[in-house]
C-alpha cells in the first residue's frame, strides 16, 4: 500500500489576521496576527513540506515534480490545488479572481482562480460578501468612481457549516470573525477593488480596478450551492460542490468511516474532532494526502474531514 503524504502548513502573517488558528488546531503560529495556514500547497510562495515517511523533508512541488505516479499521473506543471485554512479577525479587503483564459493572457500564463469556502466557526451576526448589486459595468463603474460601496456589494448573513462556491468575477471578501477553509485552484492572482481605505506600512494596499472591472460578471447572479447530505450509521456525507477544478464534500464520523480513494490523489482535512486514519492518530488541523492507488482508507472516531479531489 502507498504511504499516506502528511505536510506541515506554511503560515502566513496578513494585517487582518489574528490568534484562532492556535485555539482551534493548537499550531504553532509565528505571531499574532496569522491570517493563513496554508495547509496543502505546492504554490512557491508557501510550499509544504512532508513531515514523515519515504519523502520526509521534501516539499510538495519536489514530489508532484518527481513522483507524478503518486498523484495518477496526472498532467500539469503544478499541483492543480491549494488549502487553507483562514482566520480573519478583521476584514480582508474587496477582491475578485480572473478566471484561467484572463490570467493566461494578462498574467503571464497563470491560472486563475476558482475558490469555495466552508465556515467552520464565526462570531455572532457576521456576514460576507458575495456578488453585488450592479446592473451594467457602467452602473457599476458609477458606483465605485463615486465610492457607494455599501449599495454596490451584496453582503450575506452567515453561519458556522455555511458553504459558498466564489466563480472567477465574483467579487468577495471575507469579513471580521470568520474561521474557514479554503479549497480552490493554485493560483495567487488578485485584484484588489476596496480596501477600506486602510494603510499597510503607512501606504494602502495596490488596487487594481481596471483588471477588476475588466473580469467582473455583471449583474451578479447567485449560484445555486445547495449542499446534499447523505446520511448512514456511522456518519453523514455531505457533498458540497463539483466543479471542472474539484470535487468538496464533508463526512461527519461518528464510528468508522470506510472511504474509497479511487481518484488520481485525495485531500483530507479534519476539520473538528480527532480519530485514526488507518492507525495513525489525526485531530482538528491536520491535512493528509491520499495518494493513487491507495484503496481504502479506515477513518475512525469522532470526527469531521472535508475530502478534496480534481
Ligand atoms: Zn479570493
Amino acid at each position: 500500500m502507498r504511504e499516506i503524504i502528511s505536510l506541515e502548513p506554511v503560515f502566513k502573517e496578513m494585517v487582518w489576521g489574528g490568534k484562532k488558528l492556535q485555539e482551534y488546531f493548537q499550531y504553532e503560529i509565528p505571531g499574532d496576527h496569522t491570517g493563513e495556514a496554508w495547509v496543502v500547497s505546492a504554490h512557491p510562495q508557501g510550499d509544504c513540506r512532508i513531515e514523515e515517511g519515504s519523502f520526509s523533508g521534501h516539499t510538495l512541488s519536489w514530489l508532484w515534480d518527481n513522483h507524478r505516479e503518486l498523484f495518477g499521473n496526472l498532467e500539469g506543471k503544478e499541483f492543480p490545488l491549494l488549502v487553507k485554512f483562514i482566520d480573519a479577525k478583521t476584514d480582508l479587503s474587496i477582491q475578485v479572481h480572473p478566471d484561467d483564459a484572463y490570467a493566461g493572457a494578462h498574467e503571464n500564463g497563470a491560472r486563475g482562480k476558482t475558490e469555495c469556502w466552508y465556515i467552520l466557526d464565526c462570531e455572532e451576526n457576521s456576514d460576507i460578501i458575495v456578488g453585488h448589486h450592479a446592473k451594467t459595468k457602467e452602473e457599476m463603474k458609477r458606483m465605485i468612481d463615486e465610492g457607494r460601496w455599501e449599495d454596490f456589494l451584496r453582503v450575506e448573513p452567515i453561519h458556522p457549516g455555511d458553504f459558498f462556491q466564489i466563480p472567477p468575477g465574483t467579487v468577495h471578501a471575507i469579513r471580521k470573525g470568520t474561521l474557514l477553509i479554503e479549497i480552490q485552484q493554485n493560483s495567487a492572482i488578485t485584484y484588489r477593488l476596496y480596501d477600506y481605505g486602510r494603510l499597510s506600512g503607512g501606504k494602502p494596499r495596490q488596487l487594481h480596478i481596471r483588471q477588476a472591472l475588466d473580469v467582473v460578471l455583471c449583474p451578479f447572479e447567485k449560484g445555486e450551492a445547495l449542499p446534499k447530505v447523505y446520511r448512514e450509521e456511522e456518519y453523514d456525507r455531505t457533498f458540497l460542490v463539483a466543479c471542472q477544478f474539484y470535487t468538496v464534500e464533508k463526512y461527519d464520523i461518528r464510528g468508522t468511516l470506510l472511504l474509497r480513494q479511487d481518484q488520481p490523489f485525495l485531500v483530507v482535512s479534519v476539520i473538528a474532532g480527532e480519530g485514526m486514519v488507518d492507525g495513525r492518530p489525526v485531530k482538528a488541523g491536520c491535512c493528509l494526502i491520499l495518494p493513487s492507488g491507495y484503496g481504502k482508507a479506515r477513518i475512525e472516531g469522532q470526527l469531521s474531514i472535508i475530502t478534496a479531489h480534481v
